[in-house]
């Protein structure tokens, strides 16, 4: 059994970052040319920015914050259609707390609760469930948001709600899956990347070969990280020596809590009750073939936007980001959050303009909340 204090030991971080900067420097790394590698997921942004990770590596290594946070990558539009659910007569909303202040083009489901709509915050979709049980004569819907992390106990749930023919629950379907977006930015000309430290939690729902691809077809580097800094450091260090001995590999540092191929009661579950949808929405990045899940024709009876005529089972309108918003430029890693012109100003965690300033796990929360409100007040907005 290890304890947090073994990934967390100053003495042995200091050994792991003269490592990362031997290494860096063998492969020529320098704040000019630095070494671009994306944390895809956003609790590992967090985690970089709250122990100081990106001060404390070699200069040569630039993090890139990926699109690895769900509330973050919520399409507008896709907000809009958890209200107007949220506004039907009879409906009790249930959501995740982080989901409440992400900005619709109208409102968001917090300003919506405020307007007198019955929205609840739950803690897992079978709180839902049993306000279902509870509320016969109500029609109870769960936003069911996320990546592969939380999407298979939102599967168990509506298995659980058939088993007991339920009918008064529906899930409002935006689970959305890592690989593609990883694809859609490898394969923009745009995008200058060396390597990845993978998603913990989400490859212990997938396992390490969903990643197989990045490796083989795009020559990267992908090291699967836990979330402690000595995990963080640890996985740099791997992913250059990757790249030093001119190796493109998946390797999994994060061994002790994610098996080679994942869970098999969670992707039995997965795979019973959704499918891939020909695409899916993502703020910031658009359309993504393959990204996101729908509930399958046998679980129909519980898809809200069969029941209600909304999102995808409809012609659906693009919405457009506010203006000013940069959420998409932060989000592939084009810009960093202090260059957006709103950072701070137009765009702070009380009064958040795009969604990466809304979630704990958001590039420009995590920046925000570990010294940017300090950096902005004393940097000139970008133009
Ligand atoms: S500061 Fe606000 S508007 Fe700008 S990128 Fe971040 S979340 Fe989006």
């Amino acid at each position: 059994m290890r304890y947090v204090e073994e990934f967390r030991d100053p003495k042995a971080a200091k050994g792991v970052l003269a490592a990362i900067a031997r290494v860096a420097c063998e492969i020529g790394a320098t704040r000019e040319e630095p070494v671009r590698i994306m944390e895809i997921c956003g609790g590992h942004t967090h985690a970089i920015f709250r122990y100081g990770l990106d001060k404390l590596v070699h200069e040569g290594i630039e993090f890139i914050h990926g699109p690895g946070c769900p509330v973050c990558v919520l399409p507008m539009s896709r907000v809009d259609e958890c209200v107007e659910i949220a506004e039907r007569p009879g409906v009790i909303f249930t959501t995740f707390g982080d989901a409440m202040r992400v900005p619709g083009s109208r409102k968001s489901l917090m300003q919506a609760k405020a307007d007198g709509c019955d929205i609840r915050m739950v803690y897992s979709p079978l709180d839902a469930l049993e306000l279902a049980r509870r509320n016969p004569d109500r029609e109870v819907v769960f936003f069911g948001l996320g990546f592969e992390t939380t999407t298979p106990s939102t599967a168990l749930t509506i298995q659980q709600a058939a088993r007991e023919r339920i009918g008064n629950f529906t899930v409002f379907c935006n689970h959305i899956t890592v690989p593609p977006p990883i694809k859609a930015l490898l394969d923009d000309p745009h995008m200058k990347l060396d390597g990845f430290v993978g998603p913990g939690h989400v490859s212990m729902v997938i396992g390490i070969h969903p990643y197989d691809f990045i490796a083989r077809d795009y020559g990267k580097p992908i090291v699967v990280a836990g979330f402690e800094p000595l995990d963080l450091l640890q996985s740099v260090l791997m992913v250059l020596e990757q790249i030093r001995d001119g190796r493109a590999e998946v390797e999994n540092q994060y061994a002790r809590v994610v098996p080679e191929h994942g869970n098999p009661v969670s992707l039995a579950a997965i795979a019973e009750v959704y499918e891939e949808r020909p695409s899916f929405e993502w703020r910031g990045l658009g359309e993504i073939d393959a990204s996101g899940l729908r509930i399958r024709e046998a679980y129909r009876a519980y898809d809200a936007e069969a029941k209600f005529g909304i999102g995808y089972a409809v012609v659906r309108a693009k919405v457009d980001e506010p203006e000013g918003c940069a959420c998409g430029a932060v989000m592939t890693g084009r810009i960093k959050p202090t260059a957006c012109p709103q950072f701070g100003r137009g765009c702070t965690p009380d009064m958040p303009l795009g969604a990466l300033m809304v979630s704990s796990e958001g590039a420009c929360a995590a920046y925000w909340t570990y010294g940017g409100a300090r950096v902005a007040s004393e940097t000139e907005p970008a133009e």
